[in-house]
């Protein structure tokens, strides 16, 4: 089973995969832990997309596109991957299918964690007196939000009409989050 999850940052999306991880035994692929990753290990890549990734625009679709594939073509991985992060737009989902159909996988079910910007804003000024640079990181975080809607309401029309979108409130608490979304799985 290949599962997408998606959900504005901030969602709490990370803690979700990892719980399904843990409980389906799936592989959890996080395109922006990837992407962090070649930062840190200050790679070609890397030098090429902080600056994109720390003002909280998004990288391009060929260098997302080809960092998922070395995961998709993978044994170890064949459908047992969950998506964190991609798609972010249309052209990645119908690119996530086309990478999929070519090494014989699909996607059983898209998840949705739905959080408004108020929620995301609350928590954000919760964490604020343990972090430098506060007011900084409350910009990017409004940026990487509206990013995130502007981009992504053709992805869940394309869910929608594969039947495969299932819509989670993200404002209840993690473990019921986490046991509504184990609901959903068990059912497909
Ligand atoms: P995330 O950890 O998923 O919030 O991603 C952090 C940042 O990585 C995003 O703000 C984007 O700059 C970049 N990124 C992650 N996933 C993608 C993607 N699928 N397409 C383009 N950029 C991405």
């Amino acid at each position: 089973m290949n599962i997408v999850i998606f959900g504005p940052p901030g969602a709490g999306k990370g803690t979700q995969s990892n719980l399904i991880v843990e409980k389906f035994k799936l592989h959890q692929l996080s395109t922006g832990e990837l992407l962090r990753k070649e930062i840190r290990d200050k790679t070609n890549l890397g030098n090429q997309i902080s600056s994109i990734i720390n003002s909280g625009n998004l990288v391009s679709d060929e260098i997302v596109g080809n960092l998922i594939e070395k995961y998709i073509s993978n044994k170890i991985y064949k459908s047992r991957l969950i998506f964190d992060g991609y798609p972010r737009n249309l052209v990645q989902a119908t690119n996530l299918d086309f990478l999929l159909n070519k090494y014989d996988q699909k996607i059983d079910i898209a998840l949705k964690l739905s959080v408004s910007l108020e929620t995301i804003k609350k928590r954000i000024l919760e964490r604020k007196s343990l972090e430098k640079r506060a007011d900084d990181k409350e910009d990017i975080a409004i940026k990487r939000y509206t990013t995130y809607e502007k981009n992504i309401k053709p992805v869940i029309d394309f869910y929608k009409k594969s039947n495969l979108l299932k819509v989670v409130n993200g404002e209840t608490t993690i473990s019921q989050i986490s046991s509504e979304i184990s609901g959903l799985i068990e059912s497909i």
